[in-house]
């Protein structure tokens, strides 16, 4: 770990601030109304606790092994841990009790395992669900129109509490492509909001990524998740 890559962390994460601060401005909210999450997938624990030194609240990993392997290693006292990659359901149990919330649901058998993990350890797993709003195949997410039906499924197991909605949009150069995908995420969102459904909770809309997390914010979202643009282009060697 080099002291430049310590420096290009710290002057990323001031830009960052500073264009989510002009695009909730622009969309008529305030900074501290939007939730920055930093995805740190491949980034080491120590560069990880620099950016949680310098005011980052929350952290998201998307594998499980991953995960587990840098845990001790967090700095979390002042920070959330939360996951938001595919969850395959036989490893619910080996992070249930060390995230504060799992962004990547999309199926009944993984909240139901979820639940019951929680159930288990005596507590209650905030998580949110995940919408394919691009209908990609092979792509996680369920579709929007088999949202209601789950989320009220969900609704009635014992340990599992919905917070909000997550997506990831097909990948796409086109700007205004993205702000409509962002946009339908929005109004389902708040279509799901106006309904009210029993133990479903509609707070967080996590949305946008390093290269449209200010497009995202524009079009509603009041979480966004950026990796790259915070540590840089990842390395998977
Ligand atoms: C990696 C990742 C991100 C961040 O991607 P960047 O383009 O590096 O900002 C966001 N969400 C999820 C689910 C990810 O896996």
């Amino acid at each position: 770990m080099t002291e430049k890559l310590l420096r290009d962390v710290e002057y990323n994460y001031k830009m960052i601030n500073e264009r989510i601060a002009q695009a909730a401005e622009k969309s008529g909210r305030r900074r501290e109304d939007i939730t920055f999450l930093a995805a740190t997938k491949t980034v080491d624990a120590e560069v990880i606790n620099h950016a949680i030194s310098l005011g980052l609240d929350h952290i998201g990993e998307n594998r499980v092994q991953e995960l587990l392997s840098k845990y001790e290693a967090y700095d979390l006292e002042h920070c959330s841990l939360q996951f938001i990659g595919h969850l395959q359901t036989n490893k619910v149990r080996q992070i249930v009790d060390k995230v504060d919330l799992i962004q990547s649901v999309d199926s009944f058998k993984l909240a139901k395992e979820i639940s019951a993990q929680s159930l288990k350890r005596d507590r209650t797993t905030d998580i949110l669900v995940e919408v394919n709003i691009g209908r990609e195949e092979n792509k996680s997410g369920v579709f929007e129109e088999n949202l209601e039906e789950l989320l009220c499924q969900i609704s009635e197991l014992p340990a599992i509490s919905v917070k909000g909605l997550m997506t990831i949009p097909p990948i796409c150069d086109n700007k205004h492509k993205i702000s409509n995908y962002f946009y339908n995420m929005h109004k389902l969102f708040l279509d799901i909001s106006q309904k009210k459904l029993d133990n479903i909770s509609m707070t967080i809309l996590s949305m946008g990524m390093s290269a449209d997390y200010y497009e995202a914010i524009l079009e509603g979202a009041n979480m966004v998740r950026v990796g790259s643009a915070l540590f840089g282009a990842r390395n998977y060697t």
